[in-house]
């Protein structure tokens, strides 16, 4: 089982020592070729995601699956999917919670079952995965392709030196955590097959039936939907708190997952025990990691887990309204809201009256003049007032001398604005727009309601009333 070069395995720890720098290339940077193509495979972890649960399908095609021996895979895959997803991922890769010695044990064992490497191995990569989210460091980065998210970059040889490091230290100093790592090879035999088959020949005789379905079968199960949040999680579903990376929420993958599939929450709070936070989301991980708080050894010990994290529910509610305000302005971006004032030609008001006399249909409000042109017929208040006011400084009437325009209105207008009128005026219109207008995440201006540029103190009270 031992691998001559020092490739990244479930089974090798991360920090096995490098070898000196060699001359040529590392073989994920070669062609592949005939005589070299081996040499690109972790024939290692090849082994153990892939070949034997092929070979634990085959034989379960051949063993008959009792009753007993269902129920009894189908509890273990729980028991083990959770050591890999309330233990190696919150519980060691997070601190999200602290756990007692009773439930780290169980927690080792159980994930070991899992056959995801150790928990020191496990915990390195997906540490690095969070900090170094979608780039080359990240080791089950999305951007390489989603086969590669979810199996390829532990079948495949890669370069040791291109995944980001991280500090692990504090692994270190959990003697459960350093055990396993140093025993990982008999934890993952004796949790993964020994075990299942064990508790199946001694309860109802079928040694067999145990090994192939509790043992091999079910942790081929447990491998696939765990490397789905590697894959899937970063693949569909929504994004609710941040979109600038792949990590996504699915209540598909969180029923493949044990709740792991509220992946884009979890990206942002990695330390929250939670993954999904509203009740009725599917988060048994949650869920158990909750119950095992009220569980304890009576006389002995406290709780098995507690110091359970969340985080306030004002910093998620932060994070929530940016990405809908970033929704919203991607959505702003769509609409028209006239030309930018800045961007508008200076008229002088002898050119202005010039332009309408000889048959410019032009409409000065609030220093802005707008071509009104196409809009004279569909006027909602009759021909006859917009035309009167061509040529016109109408900021006035427009504002509440004759009718109180709507929001709508003013919006439509800036739709026609055509000029700034000149005379100090349009150096104080860009100032107002400035000073009053913010800016959204893509530095557009935010028009909100009853703020338009056209839209001149509050309604004449003699208009109103009217
Ligand atoms: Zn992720
Ligand atoms: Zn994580």
């Amino acid at each position: 089982m031992a691998e001559s070069a020092p490739r990244p395995s479930i089974l090798t720890p991360a920090t096995t020592p490098t070898t000196p720098a060699q001359k040529a290339p590392h073989i994920q940077y070669q062609a592949t070729t005939l005589r070299n193509w081996h040499r690109k495979i972790n024939w290692l972890n090849t082994t153990l995601v892939v070949l034997i649960p092929l070979l634990g399908l085959g034989l379960a095609a051949r063993t008959p699956l009792t009753r007993p021996t269902l129920l009894w895979s189908i509890a273990y895959y729980f028991c083990t999917a959770f050591g890999i997803t309330g233990g190696y991922h919150r519980l060691w890769s997070h601190r999200c919670y602290s756990a007692r010695i009773p439930l780290r044990l169980f927690l080792a064992f159980a994930g070991a079952g899992a056959i995801q490497g150790s928990i020191r191995w496990w915990s390195a990569n997906h540490r690095a995965h969070h900090r170094w989210t979608d780039t080359l460091k990240d080791p089950y980065s999305v951007m390489r392709g989603l086969l590669f998210s979810h199996l390829g970059w532990m079948v495949l040889s890669s370069d040791p030196k291109v995944k980001g490091r991280t500090d692990v230290s504090d692994l270190d100093a959990d003697w459960v955590v350093a055990w396993q790592h140093r025993h990982y090879g008999k934890c993952l035999v004796v949790a993964a097959w020994l075990f299942p088959s064990l508790v199946a020949g001694l309860g109802w005789g079928d040694w067999w039936g145990g090994l192939v379905y509790a043992g091999i079968v079910r942790a081929c199960f447990v491998q696939q939907a765990t490397f789905c949040v590697n894959s899937l999680a970063h693949w569909i579903g929504e994004q609710p708190f941040d979109d600038r990376r792949s990590p996504r929420d699915h209540v598909l993958t969180a029923l493949v997952t044990m709740g792991e599939g509220y992946h884009n929450f979890h990206h942002e709070f990695p330390s929250d025990y939670r993954n999904a936070i509203i009740w009725y989301q599917y988060d048994p991980t949650k869920w158990l990691i909750f119950a095992f708080s009220y569980i304890s050894i009576p006389g002995l010990m406290g709780p098995m887990a507690y110091d359970l994290k969340t985080f306030r529910e004002n910093e998620i509610e932060k994070g929530r309204l940016q990405q809908q305000q970033k929704a919203l302005d991607k959505k702003r971006a769509k609409l028209d809201w006239g030309m930018p004032l800045a961007q508008l030609p200076v008229v002088g008001w002898d050119d202005f009256k010039a332009r309408c006399a000889e048959g410019a249909r032009l409409v000065a409000i609030a220093g802005v003049i707008h071509d009104v042109q196409t809009f004279i017929v569909d006027h909602p208040g009759g021909k006859a007032l917009i035309a009167g006011a061509i040529g016109k400084d109408a900021t006035a009437l427009f504002n509440g001398g004759v009718y109180e325009h709507s929001n709508a209105a003013h919006n439509l207008l800036s739709t026609m604005r055509v000029g700034i009128l000149r005379g100090g005026q349009e150096v104080e219109i860009w100032k107002t727009e400035r000073s009053r207008l913010e800016k959204d995440t893509k530095g557009a201006a935010v028009v909100r309601a009853g703020e338009q540029i056209t839209r001149v103190g509050d309604p004449i009270a003699a208009a109103v009333a009217a």
